[in-house]
């Protein structure tokens, strides 16, 4: 499947059915969260919570003990799913084996602790990066581990994915001396992964650029990364206004929560700075509003917002195993409607489906890597006006859309047709 033009002025109007989107598909997406196994043997151990969680690609283990059991959930693309139920024979082994593992101390069960480790995971051999904190309930002790894998290669504008259209967007912006870039995300989604592809874009040797971050999860050489430690009180706004004084070119700050930080970050990046941050929203026009709710005038909003990037994670099938299909017609008709204008009219459309009993390439686990799904939106003449206007959410979606936005879901749509992603998967982020 072939891009048939990278834009394409005309024919704008239809875009606007795109936001009829329910109507396009009957969200028929399995429901993943089966009922948890329950595991009375003795012989369960810690490295194989890790193993699978890693397999399954959660990002934290939540270990929580009720009246009779511990229960272990992962979570997974931002949901928590069941993973195992072990009776309470296992209370004490488990949790006090974790405790070593994180240096923590075995006998306090009163206070809250935490602690970071290190671990390797033998069988695929990943080492990843634990944050483990305890906390004493009324029955036990819970357990939440976060894992962070150590892998850098991939943090790179290449390799995240992005459609070729809105790499154009984005490197336009990345060139700019000023002004705002924000990645949004409803649910968790690797959101630091963009943040630091697109710093890894700059010539650090004659810019000052300087992060300010919680935790810091990779380091770029020459970047200057701060930790944020809430606990000494130094926040993300007390880190900006020292961050301010230190002559910087380009700032990355974590998170965008509170409206001090907010405004700082607004204020720093018209004064000739770019700033790149995250918050947290459900779209990228639902962002605008997320501003305005923290208290920054809309002047100031369409003076310093250049882009949104609002994304979410997608299992990224495994390109050894996956299964070639050819989609039903009215499936096929569907997609179609949605993505015609970037697809070659002449070939015929493919999809890939998952193999369920996988390959050896990738481990029998069906998908063989992660990749993302994006909406980047551009901040256009049209789009200050509605904004200053105090224009619907509705009305600034149809205006970016029409300005050239891919909306998500035809983004994904094309990773289907590209043989990225499954067709499941998309009824499953986007349509569920
Ligand atoms: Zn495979």
């Amino acid at each position: 499947m072939d891009f048939k033009k990278i834009f394409k002025g005309e024919n704008k109007k239809e875009d606007t059915n795109n936001l009829a989107l329910n109507e396009l598909f009957w969200g028929e997406g399995e429901n993943e969260n089966k009922a948890p196994s329950k595991i009375s043997e003795r012989d369960f151990n810690v490295e194989e919570i890790f193993q699978d969680a890693l397999s399954k690609w959660a990002s934290d283990i939540h270990i929580e003990p009720d009246e009779t059991n511990l229960n272990i959930r992962f979570r997974v693309d931002g949901t928590l799913v069941n993973y195992k139920t072990l009776d309470e024979s296992y209370k004490s082994s488990l949790i006090a084996r974790i405790k070593v593992l994180g240096w923590l101390k075995i006998d306090e069960r009163r206070l809250p602790q935490d602690w970071k480790a290190s671990f390797n995971e033998k069988k695929t051999n990943t080492s990843i990066d634990l944050r483990i904190n305890v906390i004493p309930t009324i029955y036990w002790e819970k357990i939440a581990i976060r894992l962070l894998k150590k892998e850098n290669e991939w943090v790179d504008l290449r390799t995240i994915w992005i459609l070729p259209m809105n790499m154009v967007r984005i490197k336009k912006h990345l060139a700019d001396n000023f002004g705002l870039c924000l990645v949004v995300w409803p649910t968790w989604s690797w959101k630091s992964t963009t943040l630091y592809a697109m710093l890894s874009t700059f010539d650090t040797n004659d810019k000052n650029i300087s992060t300010l971050e919680d935790p810091v999860e990779y380091r770029i050489k020459w970047v200057n990364h701060t930790q944020i430690n809430p606990a000494i009180n130094f926040n993300f706004a007390d880190g900006l206004r020292s961050l301010l004084r230190q002559d910087p070119d380009i700032i990355m700050v974590w998170e965008i929560r509170d409206s001090e930080t907010a405004k700082l970050s607004v204020e720093a990046s018209i004064t000739g700075h770019i700033v790149f941050s995250t918050i947290h929203a459900n779209s990228s026009v639902s962002t605008i509003q997320r501003l305005v709710n923290l208290w920054i005038d809309p002047l100031l909003i369409v003076s310093s917002l250049r882009m949104i990037i609002s994304q979410r994670l997608a299992r990224k099938l495994c390109p050894h195993c996956k299964i070639k299909y050819k989609p039903e017609e009215i499936v096929k008709d569907k997609v179609i409607k949605r993505i015609w204008k970037y697809i070659n009219p002449d070939e015929e459309l493919f999809f890939y489906k998952v193999n369920e009993t996988g390959c050896e390439k990738c481990n029998h686990k069906w998908y063989k890597w992660r990749t993302w799904i994006y909406e980047i939106l551009e901040m256009t003449d049209w789009l200050e006006k509605l904004i200053l206007s105090g224009a619907s959410n509705t009305q600034l979606e149809i205006q970016a859309i029409w300005d050239g936005m891919v909306n998500i879901k035809d983004d994904a749509l094309l990773k289907v047709a590209l043989g990225e992603i499954s067709l499941e998967e998309v009824f499953n982020i986007l349509w569920n």
